[in-house]
């Protein structure tokens, strides 16, 4: 199959659909792949070392586009995308329908083959695809909890580990799915005394046996949940209700509680946020401050790290994409968790909630 690579043209988006790495793999497995010129910059992987892999470098997205039976991208496609985009070609990226009315009837007068990242599954029930982005926000909450509890942050000027004598901050996760789990476990390394909060008792056991005795578990309830946050130096907001905005969990009351200086890190802030004070911020200013308390609500926060998301982000996809590369649609049919990422195929909306929350026909 031809295989074909645009340069992502989002604000701020420095990931890349297909790393020299991945391409390799789709060249040895038979496929041709065009690559638009610099389209690896933001991760610094040259033209140079997309041709060693074997694609060749194309100087436009337009060429990508006439040229490819499959496109693979980062982010959902830009209007000046869609219109590029035709029958029975293959879009495979992360398209977050839901909420983007434009884009899918883009998608939709297209007549394309849409398969949206987030919502593949695998045979766990999990979402694969959106995992890696998780662990990547999670182990990054607490790196940003470092920097804003320094003093000339405005933090309390504490160092997460302490050091021998002097006692380490104190971290609490509320939520321990992927992203309060890799959280944790990097609050954990640097030395900090942590607990989680969940709603789930399974989860809480596995993520018992997980830590060995390293982390507190305790259940979630508003007692629990005022109790930590009281007495904690970082709070991680990582809850995610399925389908529904994040629960206000703490409040602002809550916060007057905490100690000048104290640091909070809304990871859920792409679904609204956890916490009542929460409002979404870039990495060109991440942080605020309420009731003296610094908040880091960073909504794309892998977006820092565009190396090591990119790398984790096609370790993740490179077997459903080869997937699709071998058998065209005919994988979209065999396969229970690549039909769950089909989105929009032949002009129609292919998946109910996305249907359903824009008011389309499915
Ligand atoms: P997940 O489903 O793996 O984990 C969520 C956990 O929250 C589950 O274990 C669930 O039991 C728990 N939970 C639900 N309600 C709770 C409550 N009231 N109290 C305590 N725990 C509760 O989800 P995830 O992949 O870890 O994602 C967490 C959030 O982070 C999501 O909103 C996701 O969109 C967001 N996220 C943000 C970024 C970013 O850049 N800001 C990046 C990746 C993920």
């Amino acid at each position: 199959m031809k295989i074909g690579v645009p340069k992502e043209i989002k604000t701020h988006e420095y990931r890349v659909g297909l790393t020299p790495g991945a391409v390799r793999e789709y060249v040895a497995a038979g496929h041709s792949v065009s690559v638009e010129a610099n389209a690896g910059a933001g991760i610094g992987a040259t033209d140079d070392s997309y041709r060693k892999s074997g694609a060749t470098i194309v100087s436009s997205a337009r060429e990508v586009f006439a040229s490819s039976e499959m496109i693979v991208k980062v982010k959902e496609p830009q209007p000046s995308e869609w219109v590029q985009l035709r029958e029975n070609q293959i879009l495979f990226t992360y398209l977050h329908l839901a909420p983007d009315p434009e884009q899918a009837k883009g998608l939709i007068k297209s007549g394309c083959t849409a398969i949206a990242y987030e919502t593949v599954t695998d045979a766990d029930g999990g979402l694969p695809l959106l995992a890696p982005m998780s662990e990547v926000a999670g182990r990054l909450a607490i790196e940003a909890a470092g920097a804003a509890l320094k003093r000339y942050a405005g933090g309390r000027g504490l160092l997460i580990g302490g050091v021998p004598g002097v006692q380490p901050a104190r971290i609490v996760v509320i939520g321990g799915g992927v992203v309060g789990t890799h959280a944790a476990r990097m609050a954990v390394g640097l030395g900090a005394e942590v607990t989680i909060l969940d709603r789930s008792i399974p989860r809480l056991r596995e993520l018992d046996e997980l830590f060995e005795g390293r982390v507190r578990t305790r259940f979630s309830t508003m007692e629990a949940v005022e109790e930590e946050v009281f007495a904690a130096d970082v709070v991680v907001g990582a809850v995610l209700v399925p389908g529904a905005s994040a629960p206000k969990l703490v409040s602002r009351g809550m916060l007057s509680s905490m100690r000048k200086g104290s640091v909070i890190v809304d990871v859920a802030i792409d679904q609204g946020g956890c916490f009542e004070t929460s409002r979404a911020t870039t990495h060109a200013d991440p942080t605020f401050e309420v009731e003296g308390v610094i908040h880091y609500c960073v909504a794309n926060m892998p977006g820092a790290v565009p190396l090591t998301s990119s790398q984790a982000l096609n370790n993740a996809t490179l077997p459903f994409g080869l997937a699709l590369a071998n058998k065209g649609f005919a994988a979209v049919l065999e396969n229970p968790h690549l039909r769950a990422g089909l989105n929009v195929y032949r002009g129609r909306l292919t998946y109910k909630a996305v249907a359903d929350s824009l008011g389309l026909p499915f």
